[in-house]
């Protein structure tokens, strides 16, 4: 488990110059200072001083970080705020009493007994891709439309839920399998549900090196309250969709 208090050294280094504040994008949506890297780590600090407990209302601020990394492309302490948030929900995961009904429900017996991953039946095309994220029959259905395959075995998250609970253990064994299909599979496409580049560096930091792979993002932001929730827009997964077939082309 990764510890919160090995961060101590880093928390302690923010000097709050507040550059931070303007290069995220939850901020500038939300414009509530406990939202940005600066906020954080101030409530962090107090919790590892043992000042104040980490409870569900911190958590919620935690939550809301899009995992971007654009504070610390500014921070002049280079403080790696992303790990520091890791560390601060595997704490909340470990301690608090939702934490540890997430963790049950997030345990790999539960999920055989309740959840059996779907085969994917998709047809044959010249065009194909691995998809990750939670869309599978919306997907399937609108690749094949467009004449695409479908490469996946069986259903794939690339671990989300594990990743933004701060259930490490999980996330890496998901994200793992993800790294192995991709080698396995070596797709010339691959569509997931978060930003292209965030894709991209989890494939540089679990596979260990930089795809040379046309990723694309099958989703949009929308206004602040959903900064976190990403969603299926079948308009804008038809444009993406057609898009990554002209390619195909060119
Ligand atoms: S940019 Fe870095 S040092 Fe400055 S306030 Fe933000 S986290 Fe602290
Ligand atoms: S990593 Fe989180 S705190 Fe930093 S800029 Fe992105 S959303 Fe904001």
């Amino acid at each position: 488990m990764i510890k919160l208090k090995q961060y101590k050294e880093s928390i302690h280094k923010c000097s709050k110059c507040g550059l931070c504040q303007e290069s995220c994008p939850v901020y500038v949506e939300s414009g509530n200072e406990c939202d940005t890297a600066r906020g954080i780590l101030i409530l962090l600090k107090g919790i590892i001083n043992g000042e104040v407990p980490l409870r569900r209302e911190m958590n919620k601020y935690l939550d809301k970080c899009l995992r971007c990394g654009k504070c610390f492309d500014v921070c002049p302490s280079e403080i790696p705020i992303e790990d520091i948030i890791f560390a601060a929900k595997c704490k909340y995961l470990y301690r608090s009493l939702s934490g540890l009904k997430t963790r049950i429900m997030q345990s790999a017996f539960v999920k055989r007994v309740f959840s059996k991953p779907g085969k994917i039946v998709s047809e044959r095309f010249e065009t194909k891709v691995l998809y990750f994220g939670e869309n599978f029959k919306e997907v399937l259905k609108l690749l094949n439309s467009n004449s695409i395959e479908l490469l996946n075995p069986v259903v794939s998250d690339w671990g989300a839920e594990y990743l933004l609970s701060g259930n490490i253990i999980r996330f890496r064994k998901v994200i793992n399998n993800c790294m192995r299909q991709i080698a396995e599979l070596n797709p010339k496409f691959i569509i997931v549900d978060i930003p292209e580049e965030k894709f991209r560096y989890l494939i540089k930091m679990y596979g260990g090196y930089s795809p040379n792979i046309e990723i694309k993002y099958l989703g949009e932001y929308q206004g602040s309250d959903e900064l976190v929730n990403r969603f299926f827009n079948p308009l804008y997964a038809e444009k993406l969709v057609k898009e990554l077939k002209a390619k195909e082309y060119q």
